[in-house]
C-alpha cells in the first residue's frame, strides 16, 4: 500500500506505546512488599495479590496484600515522623514536595504506560491529562508548604492521616491526598484501590529517590477488609481522607462517628450536563465526549446526565451519535484510541446490569454499529432517551460510557433536573448568552460548575461535592484545612460539662466598656432570686411567630434550687415544622451581603437596649456576677458586629488556572443548618453559633442549652424587632440529645452543628448518613466562647459555607 491509498481510505493503524519498560520494571520488582518507612516490607501473612490489566485480563504483576498487623506498623512508622516532620521548617517541606513534583516529571512517561496498563485508561489521558495534573497538585502544594507559616498561622497539623482511594485515577487521587497532606507538616499512611495498586508503587520509589524522611509517606497495597477497616479504626489515626462510593463514605462515617477523627469525603455523582438551545452544538458534542466518554465514564464528575432544551434535542442527539460512530475502544496502550477498557470484569458487569434495567424500564438505547474488542472488558459509548427522571438509570450512578438524556423546556426546568438528585459533585453549562450562564450556575447545587467546558481540574481550584457527593475539599486553600487543626484546639482537653459549673473570667477589655463591668449592686432592684417567679413560658419561635409546642408539654428550667420558668417541650413534629419553615426562607441566601449585615447590626442594637435584662437573665441561669454576665452580653453584641463585618468580607477568589480563563471559587451557604447550643455561656454560646450562620446566607434550627434555654428564648422579641425574615431563625426547646439527634437523622437539614457532650457528638456523626449531611460537633470538649480566637472568625464562617468553583474559559 502506497501513503497515497492510505490517505485516500484513512484507515486505521494502530499506534502502540512500548510497554517494554514499564514490564521490566513490574518483573524486576516482583512481588512488590509494603511500603513502610521507606522500605520494602513482606507482607506478615505472607500472602499476595495480582494486580490485572483489563485490556487484556493479563496479570502484570503481585503485589503484598496487607492485615491489621502491617497497617500498626505502617501507622506506627507514620507516627515516629510526625513529631520530626511537623516540625521541619516550611522551606525544607517544600523543599521536598517540589523534588516530588520533578521527579514524577522525570518518570511521567513510565507513570502514564503503568497507570493505563493497570486501569485500561488511555495513554493519552494518562499522558496528557493524568500525570501532568499529578505533578501540578505537587508544585502547588510545595507553595503551600512554604507559605504556611505566614499564610496559615495559629493552625497545626493534624497528625498521621489514613487515605483510601479508588481505582479510576489511581496516581491523581494520591497526589490530591498527599500533597495537601506532606505540605500542611503531616505524615501519611495511603491505601492504594485493589485493582490500582501499581503507579503508587512507583510513587514510593520516587520517595525513596529523593530522601523524603522514613514514614512520612507509608503505601500499604490490600484488601479493603484488612486495610481500611485497621486504618479506620486505628487510635493514632487522627483524620482519615477517602474517595470513593457514597455507600462506602457512608459505612466510614459510621465507623468513625465520636472518635474525634477528623474526616473528608469526596463520594459519587450523577453530574448534569445542561445545555441551553443557544449552545455551540459542535462544542457541545465535543464536551460531552469529554464528560462522560473521558475515563470511559469512570469518573465520579462525569457529565452522566445530558439535559438538552427540547426544540434542539433531536439536532443533538443525531450530531452526537455521528460523533459516537467515531469513537474508537480499544487497546490503552493504542495513542489512537478513545476509549480504554473498563477496570475490572465486575465493574463490566455492574454497567451491563445498569443498561439492562434502563432497557427495561423504557428508556431508548443507542450504540455505535462498531463492535467493542472481544478480549479484555470493554463497553461502547451508550446513550439513553427518553429517559424518565425517576427511572434508574437517571438517578443511579452508573460508573460507565453511558449517556442518559432528557429534555426541558425553561431554565428553571432546567436547574429543577439537574437538582433532582442525591448527589452534587459537577455540573456543565452550555450556552453563548453568558447572562443566563451566570444566572444558572449558582442555582445548581454542586461543588464544581464548567461553563462551556467539562470535566477540567486544577490544584489550585478546590473539588468537591454537595449533599451526598461528601465533604470537604481537595486543592485551593480551602483542601489545606482539611489538613489542619486551630492550634488552640491541642491545648483544650476541658469537657462541656466541666466548664459550665466553673466560673469564667471574663476576658472582654475593650477600653471604651471598662465603666460597664464592675462588681457595684444590680442598680436599683437587686434580683431576689428567692421570690416565685411571673410565670411565663416561652413558646418555640418557628416560622417568625410563637408557637406551642407539639407535646402541649413544657419543662422547667432552674438553677441552684430555684425554678426560672419553663419553656415548651420540643419533639420531631416541631423539628419537623421547623425544618419546613427554614427551606421556606432559602430566598435570605440570595438577598445581598449588604442587608444581612444590616440585619446583624440591627440584632446587635435591640440586644444593647435589653442588655441589663439579658444579663440578669444570665445571673439567674448561672448565678455569675453581675459583672460577667455583663460581660458575656457585651461579648455577644461585640460578635454580632464581628459577623455583621464578615458578611459582605468573606468572599471569595478568583483563580488563574493553567487555561484561558477563571475560576470563581464563591463561599455559598450550605442551606438548612441545625445547631445544638453548648451549656456554657447560655446567651453568647447561642450568639456565637447563630451570627456566623444566618450571616453567610444559611436558615437554621437552633436547639438552646436545655440548661439555661432563657437567654435564647429571650431574644423572640430581638428578632421580631430587628427585621429579621420569618424562618431564617427558628429555636426549639427541649431536650437537646432527642432535638439534634432528630436533625440529624433529617433528609432536609443539610448540616449540623452540635456543642454539648461526647456521646451526643458521636450520636449526631452516626445519625448523619441519611443524606450524608457535614456536621460540627465537639466531641464534649469546650471552647473559651470569651475567646476571640475560639469563639469566633473564619472557622465559623467555613463551617457555615461550602466553596463552589465556577470555571469560565474564554476567547473565541
Ligand atoms: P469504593 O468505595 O468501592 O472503594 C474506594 C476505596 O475504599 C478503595 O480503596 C477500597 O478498597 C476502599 N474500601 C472499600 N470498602 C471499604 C471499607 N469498608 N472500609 C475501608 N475502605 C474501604 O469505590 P471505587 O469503586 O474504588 O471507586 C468508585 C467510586 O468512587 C465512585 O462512586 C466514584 O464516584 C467515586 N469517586 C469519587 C471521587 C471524588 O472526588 N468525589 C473521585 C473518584 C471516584
Ligand atoms: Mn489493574
Amino acid at each position: 500500500m502506497k501513503v497515497m491509498d492510505i490517505f485516500a481510505t484513512m484507515e486505521y493503524g494502530p499506534a502502540p506505546e512500548a510497554a517494554a519498560p514499564a514490564l521490566a520494571w513490574l518483573k524486576e520488582h516482583q512481588p512488590f512488599g509494603l511500603f513502610i518507612n521507606n522500605q520494602w516490607q513482606k507482607p506478615a501473612s505472607g500472602h499476595y495479590l495480582e494486580s490485572i490489566s483489563p485490556a487484556n485480563g493479563q496479570v502484570l504483576t503481585r503485589v503484598a496484600s496487607a492485615n491489621s498487623e502491617d497497617v500498626n506498623a505502617a501507622v506506627a512508622a507514620a507516627h515516629n515522623a510526625f513529631e520530626p516532620w511537623s516540625k521541619t521548617p516550611g522551606h525544607v517541606r517544600a523543599r521536598y514536595l517540589y523534588a516530588l513534583a520533578r521527579h514524577i516529571q522525570k518518570h511521567a512517561r513510565i507513570l502514564a504506560v503503568l497507570e493505563a496498563l493497570d486501569n485500561g485508561k488511555t495513554i493519552r489521558e494518562t499522558r496528557d491529562i493524568d500525570i501532568p495534573l499529578v505533578a501540578r497538585h505537587f508544585y502547588y502544594h510545595a507553595g503551600w508548604a512554604q507559605l504556611m507559616e505566614t499564610e496559615l498561622a495559629g493552625y497545626q497539623p493534624v497528625g498521621v492521616i489514613g487515605q483510601i482511594i479508588p481505582w479510576n485515577f489511581p496516581l491523581l487521587m494520591l497526589a490530591w491526598k498527599i500533597a495537601p497532606a506532606l505540605a500542611m507538616g503531616n505524615t501519611v499512611v495511603l491505601k492504594p484501590a485493589r485493582y490500582t495498586p501499581l503507579s503508587a508503587l512507583k510513587f514510593a520509589e520516587i520517595v525513596q529517590e529523593i530522601g523524603l524522611p522514613p514514614g512520612v509517606v507509608n503505601i500499604v497495597t490490600g484488601e479493603a477488609g484488612q486495610v481500611g477497616e485497621t486504618l479506620l479504626k486505628h487510635p493514632d489515626v487522627q483524620k482519615i481522607a477517602f474517595t470513593g462510593s457514597t455507600e462506602v463514605g457512608r459505612a466510614i462515617r459510621r465507623t468513625t462517628a465520636g472518635s474525634g477523627k477528623k474526616l473528608s469525603l469526596e463520594l459519587g455523582g450523577k453530574s448534569p450536563f445542561i445545555v441551553f438551545d443557544d449552545a455551540d452544538l459542535d462544542s457541545v458534542v465535543e464536551g460531552v465526549v469529554d464528560a462522560i466518554w473521558f475515563n470511559q465514564g469512570q469518573v465520579c464528575c462525569a457529565g452522566s446526565r445530558l439535559l438538552v432544551q427540547e426544540n434542539i434535542a433531536d439536532r443533538l442527539y443525531q450530531k452526537l451519535r455521528a460523533r459516537m460512530e467515531k469513537l474508537r475502544v480499544g487497546d490503552s496502550l493504542d495513542k489512537a484510541v478513545d476509549i480504554g477498557a473498563i477496570v475490572s470484569e465486575q465493574q463490566l458487569q455492574e454497567i451491563t446490569r445498569l443498561v439492562e434495567q434502563g432497557v427495561a424500564e423504557g428508556a431508548q438505547l443507542w450504540q455505535p454499529s462498531w463492535s467493542c474488542p472481544s478480549e479484555g472488558s470493554f463497553f461502547p459509548p451508550t446513550l439513553f432517551t427518553n429517559v424518565s427522571p425517576a427511572a434508574s438509570i437517571a438517578q443511579v450512578e452508573i460508573f460507565g460510557p453511558v449517556l442518559v438524556a432528557m429534555t426541558f423546556r425553561t431554565p428553571a426546568e432546567a436547574v429543577e433536573l439537574a437538582n433532582n438528585t442525591r448527589y452534587g459533585l459537577a455540573a456543565s453549562i452550555w450556552s453563548e448568552n453568558i447572562n443566563l450562564a451566570l444566572d444558572i450556575a449558582p442555582k445548581v447545587k454542586a461543588g464544581s460548575v464548567w461553563i462551556n467546558c467539562t470535566n477540567l481540574f486544577d490544584a489550585s481550584s478546590g473539588f468537591g461535592g454537595y449533599r451526598e457527593s461528601g465533604f470537604g475539599r481537595e486543592g485551593g486553600k480551602e483542601g489545606l484545612y482539611e489538613y489542619l487543626r486551630p492550634a488552640w484546639e491541642h491545648a483544650v482537653q476541658d469537657t462541656e460539662s466541666q466548664i459550665v459549673q466553673s466560673t469564667f473570667q471574663p476576658s472582654f477589655q475593650e477600653p471604651a466598656l471598662e465603666g460597664l463591668i464592675d462588681d457595684a449592686e444590680w442598680p436599683g432592684d437587686s434580683p431576689d432570686l428567692t421570690l416565685p417567679a411571673i410565670d411565663r413560658t416561652p413558646k418555640l419561635f418557628i416560622a417568625g411567630k410563637q408557637v406551642r409546642p407539639d407535646s402541649g408539654y413544657s419543662l422547667p428550667v432552674s438553677h441552684a434550687g430555684h425554678v426560672l420558668g419553663e419553656v415548651g417541650e420540643g419533639n420531631r413534629k416541631d423539628i419537623r415544622n421547623a425544618v419546613e419553615a427554614a427551606h421556606k426562607a432559602s430566598a435570605w441566601a440570595n438577598g445581598s451581603a449588604h442587608n444581612r449585615a444590616q440585619i446583624l447590626y440591627y440584632l446587635a442594637e435591640n440586644l444593647s437596649v435589653r442588655e441589663e435584662e439579658f444579663a440578669r437573665r444570665i445571673v439567674q441561669q448561672t448565678g455569675q456576677t453581675r459583672a460577667q454576665a455583663l460581660a458575656e452580653v457585651q461579648t455577644s453584641l461585640s460578635r454580632l458586629f464581628s459577623y455583621a463585618a464578615w458578611t459582605d468580607k468573606f468572599e471569595g477568589v478568583v483563580h488563574r488556572p493553567p487555561l484561558r480563563g477563571v475560576t470563581l471559587a464563591l463561599p455559598e451557604a450550605i442551606g438548612v443548618l441545625g445547631i445544638a447550643c453548648p451549656d456554657a455561656y447560655p446567651l453568647l454560646g447561642f450568639i456565637s453559633l447563630l451570627a456566623p450562620a444566618i450571616a453567610m446566607g444559611n436558615t437554621t434550627i437552633i436547639v438552646p442549652s436545655p440548661r439555661s434555654p432563657l437567654s435564647a428564648t429571650d431574644c423572640y422579641q430581638v428578632f421580631e424587632t430587628s427585621d429579621l425574615p420569618a424562618g431564617v431563625v427558628n429555636i426549639v426547646t427541649g431536650n437537646r440529645e432527642q432535638l439534634s439527634q432528630v436533625l440529624a437523622e433529617h433528609e432536609d437539614v443539610d448540616a449540623l452543628w452540635y456543642f454539648g457532650t461526647t456521646e451526643g457528638s458521636q450520636r449526631v456523626e452516626f445519625a448523619s448518613t441519611a443524606n450524608m449531611k457535614r456536621t460540627w460537633v465537639n466531641y464534649g470538649r469546650v471552647r473559651n466562647w470569651q475567646d476571640r480566637v475560639q469563639g469566633e472568625g473564619q472557622e465559623f464562617l467555613r463551617q457555615a459555607t461550602q466553596v463552589k468553583n465556577i470555571w469560565i474559559p474564554y476567547g473565541e
